[in-house]
């Protein structure tokens, strides 16, 4: 066993994080709303105005964080690290700048870091939303933090 490794299980119940920039909100409801019957099924959050208005135009609960441009990236972020968020749809606007830059890129790097699913427009949201592993448990290798750790202390 590759002990750089370990190996994260996906539960069949997923915890998804829901975010829109401004531009992208509308075409995100509108997603939610086709997807309701399948969304219902997991636990739900999000940015806090985006939470908001797919809670308010759905009706599906989701819970929502601070707001994106401060800090709600971030939190969102913090909780793929503890293991809490394990699937992200985040429909970014490609054409406007964001005052909170930084915070969607470490957002994407983490989602990278931990393998965790994350579409970045509706295509892929449309692709993610109806695989397989929607309704089962997905397990992955991720880098094995406590080991790094360990390696890191000892060697520098
Ligand atoms: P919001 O944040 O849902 O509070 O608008 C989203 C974002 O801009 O990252």
């Amino acid at each position: 066993m590759d002990k750089d490794k370990i190996t994260l299980t996906i539960a069949k119940q997923k915890n998804i994080a829901l975010i829109a920039h401004d531009s992208k909100k509308r075409e995100l409801i509108q997603w939610c709303e086709d997807n309701k019957d399948i969304l219902k099924q997991h636990f739900l959050c999000g940015t806090g105005t985006t939470a908001r208005m797919i809670t308010e135009v759905t009706g599906l609960p989701v819970r929502g964080y601070n707001s994106g441009p401060l800090g709600g990236d971030q939190q969102i972020g913090a909780k793929i690290v503890e293991g809490r968020v394990d699937f992200v749809i985040f429909f970014s606007d490609p054409l406007a700048a964001q005052p909170h830059d930084p915070d969607v890129k470490a957002l994407l790097r983490i989602a990278q870091v931990y393998d965790i699913p994350i579409a970045n427009n509706k295509a892929t949201a449309d692709f993610l939303i109806t695989s397989k592993y929607m309704n089962e448990e997905y397990s992955h290798d991720v880098l094995n933090f406590q080991r790094n750790i360990e390696m890191r202390a000892k060697t520098l």
